[in-house]
């Protein structure tokens, strides 16, 4: 999506990294990121198609079946099976594309190290080095010498910091996702509170003493 304000250059916040479709119909995260983009006040909103189910590898782009109810010792233990293959490469590739057709030098990515420290595109030595290939892969950087910045402001904090800086900024959190299976029943989605997103998620808001806004399964929050 594309943010415009408080700075008069635009921002490129990169996309949201999930299929288009689900087997209860479209994506959940993709309605989330409509509805978050909404609330922000974005610019525009832009839905590329890039199906990395065609890759696979990942339970996330594969038949795979999503890892529940792991212990809080085994989430951040090695790389999970929810890893996908280059996601933030390719997605930050797209953003970046995005952001020089706009003359915007600055992309946001909500990667986070704390917690899921197994992803290796979410450490910081990977930003830096994305940064260094947008200065080199792009007119804006290569031949008019703009300095292009990826800014993952989430990067370092834990998701209790996570929760209580969206609070301060005025998130709601109501409009957003992030369990890994979520479930549909009718009208409604419900998160399983068993995936290690929702773990991470529920121990956020715990932390907090805040109560996660979003519907659970099994009424977790
Ligand atoms: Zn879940």
């Amino acid at each position: 999506m594309q943010l415009r304000w408080p700075k008069p250059a635009p921002w490129v916040l990169a996309p949201t990294p999930f299929p288009l479709q689900s087997a209860d119909g479209p994506s959940q995260e993709l309605a989330a990121a409509s509805r978050v983009a909404c609330s922000l006040g974005a610019e525009d909103h832009r839905i590329v198609r890039v199906d990395l189910d065609v890759l696979g590898g990942s339970a996330l782009t594969a038949d795979i079946e999503v890892p529940k109810a792991r212990r809080r010792e085994d989430i951040g233990e090695g790389v999970p099976i929810t890893y996908v293959p280059a996601r933030n490469t390719i997605f930050l590739a797209i953003a970046l594309g995005w952001a020089e057709v706009l003359g915007s030098t600055d992309l946001f990515l909500g990667v986070n190290a704390v917690d899921y420290s197994g992803y290796p595109d979410c450490r910081p030595a990977f930003l830096q080095a994305f940064e260094n290939l947008a200065q080199l892969a792009t007119v804006a950087g290569a031949e008019d010498d703009k300095p292009l910045r990826i800014h993952a402001p989430l990067m370092k904090l834990s998701k209790q910091g996570i929760v209580e800086r969206g609070l301060e900024l005025g998130v709601d959190f109501a409009l957003t996702h992030t369990c890994y299976d979520p479930v549909v029943r009718g009208a409604e989605t419900l998160a399983c509170g068993e995936c290690d997103a929702c773990h991470l998620r529920l121990e956020g808001f715990r932390e907090a003493n805040q109560t996660d806004p979003v519907p659970y399964v099994s009424g977790l929050n």
